[in-house]
């Protein structure tokens, strides 16, 4: 694959400042101390803390494209917060301590990527203005404060979110239809490819082995395959995410969603004005298909929302710029700021994440196969993975920190159900919700039924 081709996966690697050329190939057996198979972020950030904690470690990475061919390379740059799953935990008293305090690691998770991004000279244009969740319905305002409601039974204060009236919500996101907004400074804005490769580069420099062009095969205990060769490793860490499907003995572990995004051509300075942004805050609705827009630093919105799955766990790294889910996504940010309804659209792209049957991300290690994985961050990884690299180094190297005590650690989800159920209930429930959605805008009303069956499923 040429460079050009590569350019073309999505916004953020047609602007990267250097080309991407392949790493070489594993191309004989070895032994090493840890395997990581995938060059994405919860691989380099497992392979980033491991080598920091302990530089004589000997490390393979193993990437089936190039670094940062993934979701990692590809997203809407949100890095956030909050994960998917942790209001599930935070209701449950049991464990309402402990998930209290995995919170409080997901804000300083946020921090801890900017700071990691500046020691080690990455310049992935972070910038952590927060983000606003704007309610553009009556349902979508409830709902929002409702939220908001939860979070302060549990002592969590305007430090965490806070409600924006109209006229406040308007001058940070101008968006016209705006009925109050969430504000949370818990959210960065980066550019998620520039923090692909630069993190790839530095763990090379601390003598990772990274290898290109290398699908692994087969995950065993203390081995993983390629086509060509293999290695031996004490511990193998599976950081596949929404590709997770194809590796064999793997295929209803997770599911990969596709996730579409737009960039639109560069704003004039006027327009910028009118918009509003000006921390760079990253922004969305309160819809059932998840959106979620940034100001990038060239001072375009790059925006997306949560597409399709296709039956049989099939993953597409390409998209037809005809595709009508562009067109979903475009119409969606035109209902938020139709000001850009004559800004040309230069980029349209998308990709896979990965949801676990019950939408808990995980983190796991098991000392007697060597075997660990982390993943199913369900659309909200660019910080989490962060955390979860963290956590694996910790386990891997026996460190007894309080990572290693969030309850997302260990345990498994529960496996999806096979074809074609999986393909019915995933589609009907974003069918449901689409309706449900379009039911609200229409009516200002929420749709009870279909409200709460979307919401049951999903989690939300
Ligand atoms: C369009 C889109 C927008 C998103 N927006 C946001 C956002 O704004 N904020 C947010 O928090 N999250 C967002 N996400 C989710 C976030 O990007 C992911 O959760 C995160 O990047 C996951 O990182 P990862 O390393 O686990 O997976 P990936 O980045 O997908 O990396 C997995 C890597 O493994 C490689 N691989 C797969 N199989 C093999 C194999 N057999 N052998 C070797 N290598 C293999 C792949 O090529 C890939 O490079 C978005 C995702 C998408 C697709």
């Amino acid at each position: 694959m040429a460079d050009q081709d590569h350019r073309s996966l999505s916004f953020w690697h047609d602007t990267l400042p250097d080309p991407i050329e392949y790493r070489e190939p594993l191309a004989s057996d070895g032994q090493v101390d840890v395997a990581i198979v995938g060059a994405g972020y919860t691989g380099l950030w497992t392979a980033y803390y491991l080598k920091t904690l302990q530089p004589d470690l000997r490390i393979a990475l193993l990437e089936s494209e190039f670094a940062g061919f993934g979701a990692s390379g590809r997203n809407g740059g949100w890095c956030l917060g909050f994960t998917a799953g942790i209001d599930g935990l935070l209701e449950d008293s049991a464990i309402r301590p402990r998930a209290l305090a995995f919170q409080r690691s997901m804000f300083e998770t946020v921090d801890e990527v900017g700071s990691v991004a500046t020691a080690e000279g990455i310049d992935c244009h972070y910038k952590k203005g927060g983000f606003v969740n704007v309610a553009t319905t009556g349902p979508q305002a409830s709902a929002l404060k409702k939220g908001l409601a939860f979070y302060r039974e549990l002592g969590l204060g305007d430090d965490v979110h806070r409600w924006l009236e109209p006229e406040e919500a308007l001058r940070r996101a101008n968006v016209p239809s705006c009925r109050g907004a969430i504000y949370s400074p818990h959210c960065a804005a980066i550019h998620p490819a520039r923090l692909a490769r630069g993190l790839a580069d530095c763990v090379e420099q601390k003598g990772v082995a990274l290898y290109e062009r290398s699908p692994v095969t087969s995950i065993e205990p203390r081995r993983v395959s390629t086509n060509h060769a293999a290695l031996r490793a004490d511990v193998v860490v599976r950081a596949t995410e929404g590709y997770t499907p194809r590796i064999p003995g793997y295929g209803r572990a997770l599911i990969p969603l596709h996730s579409m995004m737009i960039a639109t051509e560069p704003l004039p300075e006027e327009m910028w004005k009118e918009i509003g942004l000006r921390e760079r805050e990253t922004f969305a609705d309160g819809r059932r298909s998840v959106t979620y827009g940034q100001r990038t630093i060239d001072g375009r919105i790059a925006f997306g929302a949560r597409g399709r799955y296709y039956f049989g766990s099939g993953i597409r790294d390409r998209f037809s710029p005809n595709d009508e889910l562009f067109d979903f996504v475009h119409r969606a940010l035109l209902s938020l700021l139709p000001m850009l309804r004559d800004v040309r659209i230069t980029h349209r792209w998308g990709g896979a994440l990965a949801v676990p049957r019950d939408w808990l991300p995980r983190v796991s290690f098991d000392r007697s196969s060597g075997l660990a994985f982390a993943g199913g961050y369900t659309g909200e990884g660019v910080a989490a993975t962060n955390l979860a690299g963290r956590t694996l180094a910790d386990l891997i190297l026996s460190r007894d920190t309080e990572l290693v005590r969030h309850p997302w650690v260990g345990g498994l989800s529960p496996k999806w159900e096979p074809e074609p159920l999986r393909w019915l209930g995933v589609s009907g429930v974003r069918e449901l919700g689409n309706s449900a959605d379009r039911f609200e805008f229409r009516s200002d009303r929420r749709p009870r039924l279909r409200g709460a069956v979307f919401d049951f499923f999903v989690r939300k």
